[in-house]
């Protein structure tokens, strides 16, 4: 038996390039680089996660960044929007500083009793902070952002789909979320954890096309599931579903399969454990370049491929 899904696990999207990356997420933002690794399906490019003090699931963005990439776009079958939770009474901080910062931000809106906070990463990405009352998680208090104002982790993802049914159905029948409001052309649904990454929302676009994945969208969304035996069981409730499920990838970090939902966007289910202590302290999470066993041999070479990244230099307490 599956128990339902606890929340969203990671969302990765597409970058062009890497420094200009960790300067938006780690200096921008103030996420903590939690691992510094390659694409293990290629090693020549980089994979970065950023989120909490230790990368806890619901907070982890990742990155690949190709720095030949194209600009993608939005549209149907993505996930078009990737949402932030940050406390109440931070938003006006938040519009300050990315504005000082030099980063596209749009006028606070309200959506479901919540203020919401709409800007765009260097390659276009759409982002969302939004303000919410419950203060989960642990930020990462070293960061560049005052402790009382950081990104906790994740509030939401916006799907955008033609039809929303067959992928509510697979949210609640199957994955166990409940609905949780409707809004105009916008669905919410949310997972019964309680936990940081609880919201999906379906976004109604059926006259739009689909999108292209490049530089600037979200390549997939990853889903918590506790571990790998109750993996192995979804595996085989996504394959009586006709859903495909891929077999277990090792992603070092985690144990993931992927599917396609019926709307086209690229889920993973992805296990909490064992997490990004597996191979660094969390002291020095992060700080050097980590390659899984296969690939180790070949770490002259892939370092001598990859660019050199420095870490930016923190804007405290918004001051610099
Ligand atoms: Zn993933």
């Amino acid at each position: 038996m599956t128990q339902p899904i606890a929340g969203i696990h990671h969302v990765t999207a597409i970058a062009t390039d890497p420094q200009q990356n960790a300067d938006f997420y780690a200096g921008v933002l103030g996420l903590r680089l939690v691992k510094k690794t390659v694409n293990f399906d290629d090693p020549s490019t980089y994979h970065f996660y950023f989120g909490d003090e230790l990368g806890q699931p619901g907070t982890i963005l990742t990155f690949f960044p190709w720095p030949m990439a194209r600009r993608g776009s939005r549209g149907s079958g993505q996930a078009t929007v990737t949402s932030f939770s940050v406390p109440e009474g931070s938003l006006g901080f938040w519009s300050d500083r990315l504005e000082r910062l030099g980063v596209i931000v749009e006028q606070p809106t309200a959506r479901f009793d919540e203020e919401v906070l709409t800007f765009y990463d260097p390659d276009g990405l759409k982002l969302e902070l939004v303000a919410h009352a419950e203060n989960l998680g642990k930020p990462w208090s070293r960061g560049s952002v005052p402790t009382q104002h950081a990104i906790r982790g994740f509030h939401s993802v916006t799907l955008a789909v033609r039809e929303v049914e067959p992928t509510a159905e697979l949210l609640t029948r199957t994955m166990g979320l409940r609905r949780a409001g409707e809004l105009g052309q916008r669905s919410r649904f949310e997972t019964t954890a309680g936990a940081l990454g609880r919201c999906v929302d379906l976004l109604h676009t059926p006259e739009t096309g689909h999108g292209r994945i490049a530089a600037g969208t979200v390549h997939h969304v990853a889903w918590r599931v506790p571990d790998e035996l109750s993996q192995a069981a979804w595996r085989e409730t996504l394959a009586s579903l006709d859903l495909q499920p891929t077999p277990v990838q090792d992603r070092r970090y985690f144990q993931s399969i992927y599917f396609r939902e019926p709307a086209g966007v690229l889920f993973e289910f992805a296990t909490d454990p064992p997490g990004f202590t597996r191979d660094e302290r969390p002291d020095s999470l992060g700080s050097r370049l980590q390659l899984p066993p296969w690939l180790e041999p070949q770490r002259d070479q892939i370092e001598r491929v990859l660019p050199t990244i420095e870490m930016p230099a923190l804007d405290h307490q918004g001051t610099s």
